[in-house]
């Protein structure tokens, strides 16, 4: 039997438990509040944003929609952002990526206050998380521990592998399962576009996170008898439906289920989680700054 590992109910759960940490703030006279900031006219970074607002208004967290012109100079970003780290009615702070070419991504990621930093991308908050000292874990990860946790895996002493080296993904999610911690403790091998023989790394593994942003990468071929399967991508193919695409995954779902003890779907996987974990972050956010202590799931 393979267990389909329910990112939609994992994330639910998460949102429920924020929801009690935003009433114990909100009783305390605080209202967490993130600040999206976007400046792009890319159709997918405004739903992708608009989904962090409602997700944001749906567990009582304010949400700040502030939008800047994709041609605007890269100046009018940078003095948005300071406004905001100096605004202590903003909590968190998140940039949606990608911003245009002529605007200095890493610059950005440097200019927000690393407490406001709820994508944890700022490289203090690198920094810190390769430490074993995390503020804020980056979302994706720190999702995919979650779901760990839901389906009891420990990942201690389990060999994982990685596929993909990403600053947002591969790179943290790396860092988080080797730490010296609860969720960490694995055994863990980071494979990438220059990998020799990627199914040879994977065949040797026990859990496998597959977040490499290419089509159906990964097969049942490619895993071992058993294995825990994490489909982190989300990949548009051309397809035969009313938007002329669908989205799919970089796991090859059918053969990897016949083969895996647990795996996740796209959708209804990752997504949800790294959704809820912004929501984590940004509670987290306001309880450090505004010293009101409060539980988190
Ligand atoms: P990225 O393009 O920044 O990085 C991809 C990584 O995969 C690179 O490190 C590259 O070396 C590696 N790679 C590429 N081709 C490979 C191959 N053939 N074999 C082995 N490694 C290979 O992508 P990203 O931002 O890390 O995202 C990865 C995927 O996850 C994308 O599909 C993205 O849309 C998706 N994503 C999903 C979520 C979510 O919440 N579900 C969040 C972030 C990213």
């Amino acid at each position: 039997m393979t267990t389909v590992i329910d990112g939609k109910a994992v994330a639910a759960d998460v949102r429920e438990q924020l929801a009690n940490s935003v009433d114990t703030l909100r009783d305390a006279d605080v209202t967490p509040t993130l600040a999206t900031v976007l400046m792009s006219d890319d159709p997918a970074s405004e739903t992708y944003v608009s989904m962090k607002q409602r997700d944001c208004e749906e567990v009582g967290i304010e949400a700040r929609d502030v939008r800047i012109s994709a041609d605007a100079p890269a100046d009018e970003l940078f003095e948005t952002i300071e406004d905001l780290n100096a605004d202590t009615d903003v909590d968190g702070i998140l940039v949606q990526m990608p911003v245009p070419d002529h605007v200095d991504k890493q610059a950005v990621l440097r200019s927000i206050d690393p407490e406001k930093d709820v994508d944890g991308f700022h490289p203090e908050n690198v920094g810190r998380l390769v430490a074993g000292d995390a503020r804020y874990k980056p979302c994706t990860p720190h999702g995919i521990q979650k779901l760990f946790e839901s389906i009891d895996l420990d990942p201690e002493g389990k060999d994982v592998v990685v596929v993909g080296r990403s600053d947002i993904v591969g790179k943290p999610m790396a860092n988080l399962l080797i730490q010296k911690a609860e969720g960490g403790n694995a055994t863990v091998t980071v494979c990438h576009s220059r990998t020799r023989d990627l199914a040879e790394k994977t065949r040797q593994a026990d859990v496998v996170v597959a977040a490499a942003g290419v089509p159906e990468l990964v097969d049942g071929s490619m895993l071992s008898e058993g294995a825990v399967v994490v489909d982190v991508g989300v990949n548009r193919v051309d397809a035969d439906t009313e938007k002329g695409y669908e989205l799919v995954g970089d796991v090859d779902y059918d053969s990897a289920a016949e083969k895996a003890s647990a795996i996740t779907p796209v959708p209804g996987g990752v997504g949800p989680m790294t959704r809820a974990m912004l929501l984590y972050n940004t509670v987290k956010a306001a309880s450090r700054q505004e010293d009101v202590p409060v539980e988190l799931p």
